[in-house]
């Protein structure tokens, strides 16, 4: 052992496991760190402080939200002690509420920002609330990477770029109801995937149906009487064969390895669209053999996803919260169709040598507890498929786990970071990701 080294390992290790300062909210908003509080994280029974080492610099573009309603919990660091605090203790009378980072696309959240929730409290809006804290000038977030892709990272997306690009396709397809709405989708809700089409980059959306077979706990497009708000409206018509090739095909011409991918926040499932949609993936096949045509779904149509396999259709992407039943069906709520036909509809996309990912939607304290962990297991072993991209659930997450652990014993959380290396040693072949990716980087054998 060469001394110095050992000097340096333990300064790191020091480092590493140095303490979060907690960050609060005061009413107006302000959120500022409190001295003598260390940052908590929890994931279902597990309740931990956050160190250096378990997080990372907030990644660009993360927001920072106060939870209303709530009080947080923190580790006072001089007597060792758990408190749920209601006021700032060095300024008594004024309230406090708990802080917590709605992160970029590409990390998976570790631990959730630590709570209590009041007499009063409301569901929670649709985001995911990840555990964060502050340590030397800056603040750190408990998350780890799966996906470094810049395709949504807003420092790309310059409004006045995206205006032009609008103000070309007004000119290039001006009685197209699909470009119209997406228009909107770019200018009016700020969306990544519409902002992509205009700018001519990576994923175009392609927004189609209207309805949905599911009722899932947190659909963004369609909430009905759970006091919680959907943060995008459905799109209100449904797009005819042609209009939805005119602008796939415009961003397959001018996109080199372009995706154009069926299925968004803002709509339905699109398996229930399959009679546009078909016919129109044979319409852009006709002209073009170039670009990924992919399909977001909830999968649990299989007769009405075979033709649109057939028809040209690439890869599919699955939404899952869980591939146990009982927790599928509280989250999901499925009217009229069941997990085997999910299952029957991955087995059929597979058996053509179609890209398949699932859309895994997790949420630590859940997902990473035993009885989640070898489900997935088993369901990877039955199922090869090729991707899974880790995405965390946006939903409130003490409601989540109720509403989980009504159906279904778990078991302890591992924590994600031991189920993410778990799987991925399990299953050298799975990529991790969060983007659907073009063809061009399938590995299918
Ligand atoms: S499958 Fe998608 S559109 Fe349907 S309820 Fe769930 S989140 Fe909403």
């Amino acid at each position: 052992m060469v001394p110095g080294r050992q000097v340096v390992s333990e300064k790191n290790d020091k480092a590493k496991k140095a303490l979060l300062t907690a960050l609060v909210a005061n009413g107006a908003g302000e959120i500022f760190e409190l001295d003598g509080y260390a940052a908590l994280g929890m994931a279902g029974s597990l309740l931990a402080p956050l160190t250096v080492g378990q997080t990372r610099n907030l990644p660009h573009g993360s927001e920072l939200m106060y939870l209303p309603d709530r009080n947080p919990l923190l580790l006072n660091t001089k007597t060792g002690k758990l408190e749920t605090l209601q006021e700032n203790p060095y300024e008594p009378g004024e309230v406090i509420f708990p802080v917590a980072a709605f992160n970029s696309p590409g990390y998976v959240i570790t631990r959730i920002s630590a709570y209590r929730e009041t007499q009063t409290s409301q569901p929670l809006p649709l985001f995911s609330y990840g555990a964060v804290g502050w340590h030397k000038k800056g603040f750190r977030s408990a998350v780890v990477l799966v996906d470094p892709e810049t395709r949504q990272d807003l420092r790309r997306m310059p409004r006045a770029d995206v205006i032009a690009g609008v103000d070309r396709m007004r000119l290039q397809m001006p009685n197209n109801r699909l470009r119209a709405h997406l228009d909107h989708c770019a200018l009016t809700y700020g969306c990544p995937a519409g902002k992509n089409f205009f700018l001519g980059r990576y994923e175009a959306p392609l927004p189609t149906s209207k309805q949905c077979n599911a009722r899932c706990l947190g659909c963004l497009s369609l909430q009905q009487h759970s006091g919680i708000h959907h943060s995008q409206d459905r799109i209100t018509f449904t797009p005819s064969p042609e209009e939805i090739a005119e602008v796939a095909l415009a961003h397959i011409k001018r996109v080199d390895k372009s995706v154009v991918s069926f299925g968004q926040g803002c709509e339905g499932d699109p398996l229930l669209a399959a009679h546009v949609i078909e016919p129109a993936i044979r319409q852009i096949r006709s002209q073009t053999g170039r670009g990924t045509i992919n399909m977001n779904t909830n999968g649990s149509l299989p007769d009405r996803l075979r033709p649109l396999l057939d028809a040209g259709l690439d890869s599919i992407r699955i939404s899952i919260n869980s591939v146990r039943e009982a927790c599928y069906d509280a989250y999901f709520r499925p009217q009229g169709y069941a997990l085997a036909d999910v299952l029957a509809s991955i087995e059929i996309a597979l058996a053509r040598k179609k890209h398949v990912a699932i859309n895994y939607l997790n949420c630590p304290g859940f997902s990473d507890t035993e009885g989640e962990a070898d489900a997935l297991a088993g369901f990877l072993q039955q199922f090869p498929i090729h991707m899974i991209q880790w995405r965390n659930l946006n939903f409130d997450p003490l409601r989540y786990w109720k509403q989980m652990d009504a159906v279904a014993s778990s078991g302890e959380p591992m924590g994600m970071e031991i189920l993410l290396q778990q799987i991925g040693g399990q299953f050298p072949g799975l990529k991790f990701g969060y983007f659907n990716p073009p063809k061009e980087n399938f590995k299918i054998i």
